[in-house]
């Protein structure tokens, strides 16, 4: 595709989008208020919050504990708003179990954390590689699991988004908060990979 093409494909989804959002109003659907809210909410996602709430779990066993019962209300816990939000389940990786979270139907992610995905998330091939070869596809992020931990892969949907919370690597027992959430990397979260202290 040549630079035009992509540049004309670029100018029809904003002439879309426009008259999508416009569409919204007229019909009494959504406010432009609300449409402005939820493009903040995003625009506020980043990895970074994700990794305050892994850090946070990492060192209070009682937040640990609300954030598996009920994540949405313990990323609210840590000022993400999530109103409007799918709610947000969070898988914890063990010694004996691995998670990996992938939309096998389009990229269902938890946005509001983590922020927009990245780009190969929603490639065709990362979706259908995370059902069929997830060893191989981590190992490709240098994620060797062993033999003996069971992989779990996870589908997020349009109803309910997951995120993993990775085992703290050892040596990080003296870290404060701060410290250890600037280890924890997006793909993480995900499990393509997991944090090296
Ligand atoms: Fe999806």
């Amino acid at each position: 595709m040549s630079i035009l093409d992509t540049a004309l494909l670029e100018a029809d989804s904003d002439q879309l989008l426009v008259a999508v959002r416009a569409l919204l109003t007229a019909k009494g659907i959504l406010s432009p208020e609300e449409i402005a809210e939820r493009i903040s909410i995003t625009d506020k996602g980043s990895p970074a919050q994700g990794a305050r709430m892994v850090a946070r779990a990492w060192t209070d066993p009682d937040y640990r504990a609300r954030m598996l019962a009920d994540a949405t209300a313990a990323a609210e816990e840590m000022g993400i708003m999530m109103r409007g939000m799918p709610p947000l389940g969070v898988l914890e990786n063990t010694p004996s179990v691995h998670n990996l979270v992938v939309c096998t139907l389009c990229s269902c992610y938890p946005r509001a954390v983590l922020g927009y995905p990245p780009f190969w998330f929603k490639s065709a091939a990362y979706r259908a590689r995370a059902v069929r070869d997830p060893r191989g596809l981590v190992a490709e992020w240098g994620t060797q699991l062993a033999d003996d931990v069971k992989v779990r892969v996870v589908d997020s949907t349009a109803d309910y988004r997951w995120m993993v919370l990775p085992m703290r690597p050892a040596g990080t027992e003296t870290w404060g908060l701060e410290q250890l959430a600037a280890i924890v990397r997006e793909g993480d979260m995900i499990g393509v990979s997991v944090p090296t202290a």
